[in-house]
């Protein structure tokens, strides 16, 4: 894992005793160090805690104690501005809904899944930017070719305490 510094985030309101949710993402783009540059420019407004590449190379961009601004307007089992509860996961891919993900994405994803929720106890949900966005259906990301049971999988497999609800909500 790299550490590259992305200077879009701030305290959680909460705290980090509030990180109750993972959110995954496309980044809508084949190229992840074009995704990892607009992260780093504080015009773009926008980050994500993690950049997972197509070749399995994750980066941390944010520290996962604070807020970082990927989900925009959302909601999440009835509590607004979930950008302030979660994780969120950018997966380097131009359309998770006509484009696979790779089999070294999904390797990553799920040793950072376990990794996540043995760090994190307090997380319920782990679910796709398309689920969360308002107004419904202004998102599409991570698509319907992302294979939810092998993050499902690796969350069962992890804290045997923790049982997120993985996939659609
Ligand atoms: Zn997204």
């Amino acid at each position: 894992m790299e550490w590259i510094f992305s200077p879009n985030f701030e305290p959680r309101p909460g705290g980090p005793s509030d990180v109750t949710s993972i959110i995954f993402h496309h980044t809508g783009s084949d190229n992840g160090d074009g995704t990892i540059s607009w992260f780093q420019n504080p015009n773009s407004r926008v980050s994500a805690h993690y950049v997972v590449d197509r070749d399995a190379q994750i980066t941390n961009m944010v520290d996962t104690n604070d807020r970082a601004w990927h989900a925009g307007i959302s909601e999440l089992n009835g509590r607004s501005n979930v950008n302030d509860f979660s994780i969120g996961i950018e997966i380097v891919n131009p359309d998770g809904n006509w484009s696979p993900y790779t089999e070294a994405q999904y390797q990553s994803l799920e040793w950072l899944t376990q990794d996540l929720l043995n760090k994190y106890p307090s997380i319920t949900h782990i679910t796709g930017h398309e689920d969360v966005a308002l107004p419904k259906g202004r998102k599409s990301d991570p698509g319907d070719l992302f294979d939810w049971n092998r993050i499902r999988e690796a969350a069962y497999g992890a804290n045997p305490n923790v049982f997120p609800v993985v996939g659609a909500v």
